[in-house]
């Protein structure tokens, strides 16, 4: 038995197999081959794969996120078989006398170049497909495999590092549990774990080799363990643990449909976060009260282009339908920092996290803004739907912001196209310069959610991404907590509601406080929904105060 020792991010027990996450990336080498011909079948019968691949892709595509989504996949189908891509592929290995991995290769950097200087922006985006598809083949002919997880069981994933952009390609009923070398305990793949209810560890030394696959293991998200082969002793242990955890979230579930109010009558609104329309599921499971905040940029990062209006609007549309009039705060692209998506382009900086990122980038490219926000108000038309923006520093923002929703109501008008007209606009607390400006940005806007993630990096001067901060990293610092009242006390001034969607929102030792300061609303990773309501339903706010010494 091997036991290694890491940071858990989300507690919790998970008993099964690993399953090493491996990365596409590989260098291509040119190689000499005798038999030309042999090559050029190896290269068909590799690119027969592919397109089965993308057939399979495509079918799961339908079926977890829509049609529209799913139409990359039969772009992808089509352009595997292209006849010009094809034909010069062949040339290479023939004149050349190399192998079909470096013609595919080669075949991919050229046209990709050749998409990248045209003039038309459609065909420019056309690039990145070239790349994806050319990788695609080269995986199949090296026989890497396509990056994920190769397992028909649900299996416990070890990895160096996720990126968001990774987690969204993953088959998440196959996952029991993350373990990786890097992150942070504030990182998307901890958020992930969250949503999904799932362990998970970070910082912890696992070898990323073969021989570590299939490999049985215990997870312990108590205590920050992984039990590889595991000896009978442990594995009994952890199994009544797990037991024992399986039994409270049976209590838990006693909790559904019932009321968020305390003993002495204060009632609070608990939501749920969520990435994508896969979240939905757990969001009705779990009972929430309605999506406190939509990760959209998922959407985009799931993509290989700008998804269009149309795409945007099926989302959308689901998420409003299916949560059948419950309230759906949705907010606009926060892509940039840790969350990158190759088309948009964004340059080099030193410093991302303080960069061109969400609010800024939606406000120096309107188009990529307007496609989305009018999308998210015809989807408004099928729900209750509510707009949000994030990484809000100032109130003149704001007022750009609203000047430009007001412009595409009035082309969705002149459209005629439906939408709600009294859609409420609220706004991210992330920055401390918002928190200063809590009353005056409350007077423009409906709501306040404040994204504690984000808040606490900018007040501590701790990127949320740097692992060896993590022991500085204090979401607890008194500094924050008085900021998180002057946030409510000023929404409140300013005739706005508060709520709290980051992290913290789910810290149960800070529920009593949260409704002590007065907040409307939080909202949480799914599965905090019946944890958080079982101490809202036991906590009596008038005496806590009283105990505390608060007004
Ligand atoms: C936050 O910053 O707290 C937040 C909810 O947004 P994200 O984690 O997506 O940056
Ligand atoms: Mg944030």
């Amino acid at each position: 038995m091997i036991v290694l020792e890491g940071k858990a991010v989300f507690e919790g027990i998970a008993i099964g197999k690993l399953s090493v996450y491996k990365k596409t990336e590989q260098s291509v080498k040119r190689e000499k081959v005798s038999d030309v011909e042999a090559e050029i079948k190896r290269y068909e019968d590799a690119r027969a794969a592919a397109v089965e691949q993308l057939q399979a892709l495509h079918d799961k595509a339908v079926k977890e996120v829509g049609e529209a989504s799913a139409e990359i996949f039969e772009a992808h189908q089509l352009m595997v078989e292209d006849g010009d891509y094809i034909d010069s592929v062949e040339n290479i290995i023939r004149t050349q006398e190399v192998n079909a991995e470096f013609a595919v290769a080669e075949t991919g950097d050229n046209f990709q170049k050749m998409f990248l200087e045209m003039e038309d922006e459609y065909f420019r985006g056309r690039a990145a497909d070239v790349k994806d598809i050319s990788e695609r083949v080269i995986n199949i002919l090296s026989g890497a495999g396509s990056s994920g997880i190769e397992s028909d069981e649900p299996v416990i994933v070890v990895a160096d590092d996720l990126a968001p952009s990774e987690t969204v390609q993953m088959d998440k009923d196959k996952i029991l549990s993350f373990v990786t070398v890097h992150g942070s305990a504030n990182s998307h793949t901890s958020i992930l774990a969250k949503t999904m209810n799932i362990p998970a560890i970070i910082n912890c030394d696992i070898p990323l080799t073969d021989e570590m696959d299939g490999r049985e293991a215990v997870v312990d998200g108590f205590e920050g363990k992984v039990y590889i082969d595991p000896d009978a002793e442990v594995l009994a242990a952890k199994k009544k643990i797990l037991l024992q955890e399986q039994e409270k979230k049976a209590l838990l579930q006693q909790l559904k449909g019932k009321e968020n109010v305390t003993l002495d009558g204060q009632k609070i609104n608990l939501y749920a976060n969520i990435g994508n329309t896969k979240d939905l599921a757990l969001v009705l499971e779990n009972d929430a009260g309605g999506i406190g905040l939509f990760r959209s940029e998922f959407i985009y990062l799931g993509s290989e282009d700008y998804p269009t209006e149309e795409e945007q609007f099926a989302i959308y549309k689901q998420v409003a339908q299916t949560m059948a009039g419950k309230k759906v705060i949705i907010r606009t692209l926060d892509i940039g920092a840790d969350k990158q998506a190759d088309y948009f382009e964004l340059p080099h900086e030193e410093n991302p996290a303080m960069g061109l990122r969400a609010i800024r980038i939606c406000l120096t490219r309107p188009e990529i803004f307007k496609t989305q926000l009018r999308a998210i108000l015809r989807a408004s038309a099928f729900g209750k739907i509510s707009i949000m923006f994030p990484m809000i520093i100032s109130v003149d923002e704001v007022k750009k912001i609203k000047e430009i929703v007001a412009g595409v109501k009035a082309e969705l008008d002149k459209d005629g196209l439906a939408y709600d007209k009294n859609i409420e606009l609220g706004i991210m607390i992330e920055t401390p310069a918002a928190v200063m400006m809590a009353e005056e940005l409350a007077q423009e806007v409906d709501f306040f959610s404040v994204g504690t993630n984000d808040l606490t990096q900018y007040t501590l001067a701790i990127d949320r991404q740097n692992q060896s901060l993590d022991e500085f990293y204090d979401p607890h610092h008194p500094g924050l907590l008085k900021m998180l009242k002057l946030i409510v006390d000023g929404a409140h001034k300013g005739g706005a509601w508060a709520g709290i969607c980051g992290e913290l929102g789910s810290d149960l030792t800070l529920t009593k406080e949260f409704l002590a300061m007065g907040y409307d609303e939080l909202s949480v990773s799914p599965g905090r929904i019946l944890p958080l309501r079982k101490v809202v339903l036991e906590t009596n706010v008038i005496e806590y105060k009283k105990e505390k010494g608060l007004d």
